[in-house]
């Protein structure tokens, strides 16, 4: 029996890892849920799964929680904050932790995850992009075992066919090729881009993710934090990793070997097969994916992105370049553009602007510290909030403006 910790268990991710589990309850456990404040959700998988701890950020659900649980007379130890995730992403016996939480919200409790010597399933990337270079450090020195989530770099990770994940570089490695959807507005024109709404960002061809990676993957940022993420995993540097648009995500990415071998990992597009994968390594088990019918999905397609159209991946690509705290930077005022974005309080378009303006104003620092990154992170987050406000109060300029 494996007993497992999911932070962010209410979440697209989340969601998933429970259907996995309960499909081999007699092999896997949930021991401890955590979420952020949507204690409904958390009480009926509390009453599912029956885990020891379920924890919440905001202490007034963390109230009704206890209260529910209580009720239905479940030995449920409830814990409120975010020390408390902490806690969760140590728990003494749990055997695997699943980091899904979004955002950089999601740090902390990967960096103590890492550190606990277990094995780590990392789907919040945004850690990864914020402290690369500290989390494969917490990785090596604990001995844990970082397998990715991120359908792709799941995919990379089982075409090396390799159990050293912690940023090294396989040998014989050419390249890598990294699949990117293109996202909603793949064919949308330029100008009508600046128009496009939330629910429209959000509504993916592929796949049924959380609001903050479907607006991600509609400017193709999410192709560029992924881009950072397989430098750290996979101990490559940008120019190794060459992005290819392909709509049908069947593909889910591409390694080369020197001798010109390439090696892909199809599937189809559904997270409970890099889920699956990981929670079973190095062997396999049945995820509740359907089988991939080659003969239906016979077309498959690949283009080169349009870098002009979606601005962002070209400023994740100089970040990533750039090193130090760029990324973090990057990612910052990617999370308060999106956040202001998903609230009609900015254009589309203007998500990148932002970004732009804050790698343009706030200066890249050299990693030293947790703290170099987090007050990176802040004072990106100061300088996004400004110009956002900026944008706000141009209400003429129908690109950058913000949404009426
Ligand atoms: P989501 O928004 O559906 O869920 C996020 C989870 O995090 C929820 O359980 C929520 O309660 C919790 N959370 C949110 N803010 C929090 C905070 N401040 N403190 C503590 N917990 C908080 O997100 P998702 O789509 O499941 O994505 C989770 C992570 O996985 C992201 O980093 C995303 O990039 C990555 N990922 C997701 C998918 C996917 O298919 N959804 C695929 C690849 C990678
Ligand atoms: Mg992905």
């Amino acid at each position: 029996m494996k007993c497992v910790t999911i932070l962010g268990s209410t979440g697209s991710v989340g969601v998933n890892t429970l259907d996995v589990i309960a499909r081999h309850r007699g092999e896997l456990r949930a021991v401890a849920l955590t979420a952020h404040s949507n204690d409904a959700c958390l009480f009926e998988q509390c009453r599912e799964h029956r885990p020891e701890l379920a924890v919440l950020i905001d202490p007034v659900a963390a109230d009704r929680l206890r209260e529910r649980v209580r009720t239905a007379g479940l030995a449920i130890r409830v814990l409120q904050g975010t020390a408390a995730l902490e806690e969760a992403a140590q728990l003494p016996h749990s055997d695997i932790i699943m980091a899904a939480i979004v955002g950089a919200a999601g740090l902390l409790p990967t960096l103590a995850a890492a550190r606990s010597g277990k094995r780590l399933l990392l789907a919040n990337k945004e850690a990864l992009v914020m402290a690369g270079e500290l989390l494969i450090e917490a990785v090596r020195a604990s001995g844990a075992t970082l397998i990715p989530i991120d359908s792709e770099h799941n995919a990379i990770f089982q075409c090396l066919g390799t159990s050293s994940m912690a940023g090294a570089r396989p040998q014989g490695l050419r390249r890598i090729v990294l699949t990117a959807s293109g996202g909603p507005f793949l064919h949308t024109p330029a100008e009508k881009l600046a128009r496009v709404t939330p629910a429209e960002a959000c509504a993916h061809p592929n796949w049924v993710m959380g609001r903050k990676i479907s607006v991600d993957s509609a400017t193709l940022m999410n192709k560029g934090l992924e881009l950072i993420e397989a430098c750290w995993l996979f101990g490559v540097a940008p120019d190794d990793v060459e992005i290819v648009v392909h709509p049908q995500s069947v593909v889910h990415s591409m390694v080369e070997y020197v001798d010109g071998s390439v090696l892909a990992q199809l599937g189809n597009p559904d997270m409970r097969t890099p889920i699956a994968h990981a929670l079973a390594w190095p062997e396999r088990r049945e995820s509740g994916v359907e089988s991939l019918d080659v003969v239906r999905r016979a077309r498959l397609t690949f283009e080169a992105p349009d870098l002009e159209r979606f601005p962002c991946l070209g400023l994740a690509q100089r970040a990533a370049r750039a090193g130090g705290t760029a990324p973090a930077l990057l990612n910052a005022a990617n999370e308060v553009a999106v956040q202001a974005f998903l609230e009609s309080r900015l254009n589309f378009t203007a998500i990148p602007v932002v970004i732009e303006g804050v790698l343009n104003r706030v200066a890249s620092e050299p990693v030293r510290s947790l703290k170099t990154i987090l007050d990176a992170d802040s004072a990106a987050r100061r300088a996004a909030a400004e110009a956002i406000g900026c944008l706000q109060v141009s209400t003429s300029d129908s690109v950058v403006g913000a949404r009426a």
